[in-house]
């Protein structure tokens, strides 16, 4: 079972893997949009792991509903409503359990994607973050476990290189973004990798 010690483990590994890797996220935001993903989503996980201190919620789903609001709040750009979305959209799944099941976790998950789908109107093969969250979100319902959806995300990041980006920015650039590695499906696949952090401490 997976407590709101194991979800907030999850946003802190996120927030470090972020801070880490925000000068790659902004490099790989050059060529295909505005240089600032890295940057968005370093603000972001700060605000997440300071709000996370001072609030202390006490059941998973709290943890990832005020994640989620920080990342709304906080990041500006595409990316902060998508990623705020799926937080909030999946902890509100959760409801108010103070312990959920990895099959539990998975359905919420999904719900929470389905609503990135919703709101960005991205399906996947158009080059965003989906491409890595949905790969994710089927190994975990394989019950492959969350190393394996960790590796699924990353090979669903790398596999945007030769897609045309449909949505968002990279989007205006039309046959342009062909040849680019998404910045959004690249950080998606380290927040599932900080799930497999969470999952081992
Ligand atoms: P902005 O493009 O506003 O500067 P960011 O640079 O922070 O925002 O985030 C860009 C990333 O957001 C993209 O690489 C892509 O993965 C994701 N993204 C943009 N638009 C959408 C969308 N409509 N649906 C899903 N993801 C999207
Ligand atoms: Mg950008
Ligand atoms: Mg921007």
């Amino acid at each position: 079972m997976l407590d709101a010690d194991h979800f907030r483990r999850w946003m802190t590994a996120t927030a470090a893997s972020v801070d880490r890797e925000a000068e790659r996220l902004t490099a790989l935001d050059s060529p295909i949009g505005d240089a600032d993903h890295g940057s968005n989503l370093r603000r972001g996980f700060r605000a997440v792991t300071a709000a996370l201190e001072k609030e202390a919620p006490d059941t998973p789903g709290a943890v990832l509903v005020l994640a989620g609001r920080q990342l709304i709040s906080t990041v500006g750009g595409a990316s902060g409503p998508l990623y705020g979305t799926l937080l909030r959209r999946t902890g509100k799944a959760l409801g108010d359990a103070a312990e959920v099941s990895e099959e539990q976790f998975t359905q919420a998950l999904r719900t929470g994607v389905d609503a990135v789908m919703q709101l960005g109107g991205a399906a996947p093969g158009d080059k965003t973050m989906i491409d890595a969250l949905v790969p994710a979100v089927d190994a975990l319902d394989a019950g492959l476990g969350f190393g394996a959806a960790a590796t699924a995300a990353e090979q669903g990041a790398e596999a945007t290189t030769p897609l045309q980006a449909r949505k968002g920015r990279a989007s205006y650039l039309g046959e342009r973004s062909i040849g680019h590695q998404d910045p959004g499906a690249t950080s998606a696949a380290l927040l599932v990798a900080g799930l497999a952090e969470a999952g081992a401490g």
